[in-house]
């Protein structure tokens, strides 16, 4: 067994993360495939970034099965710092601390794993704050920032991190479907782009929906066994634990929403993009990239956790 299983799906990833894993292991930690500074972005990235902190903690590269597996999956390992943000952004006091957390030795594992969720929240000086920390991040030190694309993060940071995107698993749909990229080119009026709007949005949530619930089920289920649960009946740690369970879940499906409507969004510029081919005039040309700027331009609200319904009603009456 191996905490990459549960990576199966990522044809692109996999292969890296597991030579990355066994690089680290044999210490070649100056190697080509070992990087100490990484970007996980796309779908399921922050479950990506524990499945690859436990390969880095743990004794045998990820067996799943031991202590150290155990507890950097659960974000619970001594050597393991797993940053969570609830707020609006993270600031440079947050990251300095962070900084010189991160520089302290690993205690019984090889190396010390730092996680930052929700990259795309660091403001910009608190990003500048950690170019130096992931440019020298010492040998035992690793850095695996999250955010929902490259673009959301300062091209500074980008171009010191190795990039990993991960994909969606079948059930959602990979491309966006036909039907929803020719919404856009079809508005007529101002309640055509409203609906439009509510239809993308509509299709985003209903998407994540199914999927999350699928996972939530499941992960309950796992809980309650963990916690003893006899009828109905859990222990005081028990029922806390399963609210602060429910608490991410619902965060995490919040995330996937986001990140549906972020494929379809950039599926929709690539649209307009393909569209700038066969134009000649220039006034023409100029009014498709000012769509597709319109395009980038909701992708960066959202990432900063604009409105859905919002932020695509702004985006389709501006497209119209
Ligand atoms: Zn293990």
């Amino acid at each position: 067994m191996s905490v990459f299983d549960a990576l199966k799906g990522q044809k692109q990833a996999l292969p890296i993360l597991t030579m990355a894993a066994k690089a680290a292991a044999n210490d070649a930690s100056e190697s080509q495939e070992m990087t100490h500074a990484w970007l996980f972005t796309g779908f399921g990235r922050e479950k990506a970034a524990l499945l690859f902190a436990a390969s880095l903690l743990c004794k045998s590269e990820g067996c799943a099965d031991c202590s150290d597996c155990k507890t950097a999956l659960a974000g619970s390992h001594g050597d393991l710092e797993l940053v969570k943000t609830d707020g609006l952004s993270i600031k440079i006091d947050d990251v300095r601390e962070l900084v010189q957390r991160a520089s302290w030795s690993p205690s019984t594992s090889n190396y010390r794993v730092v996680i930052l969720e929700s990259a795309e929240r660091l403001t910009d000086s608190a990003a500048n704050a950690l170019l130096k920390a992931i440019e020298e991040p010492g040998l035992r030190t690793v850095w695996i920032l999250c955010a929902p694309s490259a673009a959301d993060v300062i091209p500074t940071i980008r171009s010191r991190v190795r990039t990993l995107a991960f994909v969606a698993p079948a059930q959602l749909p990979t491309t966006t479907s036909d039907e929803i990229l020719r919404l856009p080119f079809e508005i007529k009026d101002i309640a055509g782009a409203f609906m439009a709007a509510a239809k993308i949005v509509e299709l985003a949530k209903s998407g994540a929906e199914s999927v999350a619930e699928t996972l939530n089920d499941e992960e309950l289920k796992k809980a309650k066994e963990a916690w003893g649960q006899q009828g109905s009946k859990l222990t005081a740690g028990g029922s806390k634990a399963i609210k602060e369970l429910e608490k991410g879940q619902k965060s995490r499906q919040t995330r996937m929403v986001h990140d549906t409507l972020d494929t379809i969004l950039l599926d929709i510029a690539v649209k307009y993009r393909d569209q700038l081919v066969g134009v000649a005039s220039d006034s023409e040309k100029l009014k498709i990239i000012a769509k597709i700027d319109a395009v980038m331009d909701a992708r960066a609200r959202l990432a900063r956790n604009a409105a859905p319904l919002l932020t695509m009603e702004a985006l389709m009456v501006s497209l119209r």
